[in-house]
């Protein structure tokens, strides 16, 4: 069995990587890719704990890139986790998560609603390669009694249109593909069906996409055919997973219960090759032109 999206500690799942690979392991997944939300933290601690459980850990990572001013979700598999084009990005979008989390707890307090924000932004200056966002606001307004749980927080307070949203500075799609692909790896468009922007994958696609997350866990029967649709017609390879969060029964998905088929991870991984071919075919042409 195959999940391709999942969150740890590093960014807002609640499982450490280590422990993460091993409820993986022991839920019967025999690879697995780990997609922390704007940083690679979690991957050395993560390709231990899979060499030791006798699983594969494929490099992951899920980076939120703007597009006309709303949030979307670009995972990228298979890239080198020490490549220094990536981490510098990813640097910078975890400098505007704080300005950002810090701009939400103003604006909560204004809107009356007290949170300490203060730990969370001391926490992200000592370990600035983990990543925080809305979620740990959600768990601080859940701490101090304001909502009941994350998704509360969200519906009320934090989500995209409600009175505590701060819009984040970030890149659009296209950029965000080529660094994925500077840093030998491949891209896949994240829960298409929670985007509504379908009117944009061709494009997307044109600008370097390489696939479209079909199974996922808030993707109906409908949804996955759909988009199974849209990747064929496009020439877009497939990617899927559960995007469990840890044991969270309002937000994710849970281990196990969707998966890639191993058909879909055949091509992926094959359409990885091919395009690494083309990469370095173009890099030798230009060390010697
Ligand atoms: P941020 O990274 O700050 O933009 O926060 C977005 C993240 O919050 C998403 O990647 C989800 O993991 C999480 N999230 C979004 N909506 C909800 C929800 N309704 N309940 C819990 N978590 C959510
Ligand atoms: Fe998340
Ligand atoms: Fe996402
Ligand atoms: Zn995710």
């Amino acid at each position: 069995m195959i999940d391709l999206h999942l969150h740890t500690t590093a960014s807002d799942g609640r499982l450490a990587p280590d422990a993460l690979v091993a409820r993986a392991a022991a839920a019967g997944l025999t690879v697995v890719s780990i997609t922390d939300h704007d940083t690679t933290a979690g991957l050395p601690l993560a390709f231990e704990a899979a060499r030791r459980c006798g699983i594969r850990l494929i490099a992951g990572i899920e980076i939120t890139a703007v597009e006309r001013g709303r949030d979307v979700h670009v995972l990228g598999y298979f890239f080198n986790p020490g490549s220094q084009t990536l981490a510098g990005f990813l640097a910078a979008q975890r400098a505007d998560r704080v300005r950002r989390v810090a701009a939400i707890g103003s604006r909560l307090r204004e809107l009356g609603y007290e949170i300490d924000i203060t730990p969370l932004l001391d926490g992200a200056r000592r370990q600035p390669a983990r990543t925080i966002g809305r979620p740990q606001v959600a768990d601080a307004l859940v701490a101090a009694g304001h909502v009941a749980d994350r998704t509360d927080a969200f519906d009320r307070l934090l989500g995209e249109g409600r009175p505590a949203y701060v819009a984040r500075a970030g890149a659009p799609v296209v950029e965000v593909t080529s660094v994925i692909g500077a840093a030998g790896g491949i891209a896949s468009l994240a829960h298409p069906g929670l985007l509504g922007m379908d009117a944009d994958i061709p494009r997307l696609a044109r600008e370097g996409l390489d696939a479209l997350e079909v199974r996922h866990s808030d993707h109906d029967s409908s949804a996955e055919s759909t988009y199974r649709q849209i990747a064929v017609t496009l020439g877009l390879a497939v990617s899927g997973g559960s995007d469990f969060h840890g044991d969270d029964p309002t937000h994710g998905g849970r281990l196990g219960d969707v998966t890639l088929e191993q058909a879909d991870f055949e091509a992926l991984e094959k359409r990885w090759r091919k395009g690494k071919g083309e990469r370095e075919k173009g890099e030798g042409k230009r060390e010697k032109g």
